[in-house]
């Protein structure tokens, strides 16, 4: 792919914006995704952070839950942060009663794993060998566990808890990077499209 990928932004709820600003800023040419034909005309689909209870509701609501999970499986490259990593997960914990994810990544991610909204933090943490970079947590999951096939790709330096994974097209992180003007982990993305 040499012309700019164009990248979706889930926009049900959730900071929207802020990922179609880093994705810009990553060479991508970004637009939110309300619609099912909006789903269908973009390469990839950046999931947000905001509520996965809510985007779940959502999700149903504008019946994008089963073209979501369509496109997912047929290889749609995703990255979903903070609760958009809830939302790739295959299984979830300390879910809301009959919560559904979209899947796709074999792991067990913990909601609000970190304590509660006043608990957020911030941390440098290894980024999948690209250095440190500062990642913002709120009210965060984690990664409990993974399968073969997921590739962890940063852990907090505290508590050695898995925070960014991928598994083939599929790109997940528990801190929210478009909240710090550093594009490197939507670069990462981005690059991971280009490859598909
Ligand atoms: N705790 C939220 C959830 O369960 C995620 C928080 C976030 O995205 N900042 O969806």
């Amino acid at each position: 792919m040499t012309s700019a990928p164009k990248i979706g932004v889930l926009a049900l709820q959730g900071d929207v914006r802020e990922h179609i600003r880093a994705l810009e800023e990553a060479g991508a040419s970004a637009t939110p995704v309300r619609r099912q034909e909006e789903l269908a005309a973009v390469d990839a689909l950046v999931v947000p952070g905001g509520e996965s209870t809510t985007m779940w509701k959502l999700a149903t609501t504008f019946e994008l839950l089963e073209p979501l999970r369509l496109r997912i499986k047929e290889g749609m490259p995703a990255y979903g942060s903070c609760a958009g990593m809830i939302m790739l997960a295959d299984r979830i914990e300390g879910g809301v009663e009959g919560q559904q994810t979209l899947g796709g990544i074999d792991m067990v991610v913990r909601r609000n794993a970190f304590g509660r909204q006043v608990d957020s933090f911030e941390a440098d943490l290894d980024f999948a060998g690209r250095g440190p970079i500062r990642a913002v947590f709120i009210r965060a999951p984690w990664v409990e566990s993974v399968g073969p096939d997921v590739e962890v790709l940063a852990r907090t330096k505290a508590g050695d808890r898995i925070v960014a994974v991928r598994q083939g097209p599929l790109l997940a992180t528990s801190f929210h990077p478009e909240l710090t003007g550093d594009a490197r982990v939507h670069s990462y993305f981005v690059e991971m499209v280009r490859e598909l």
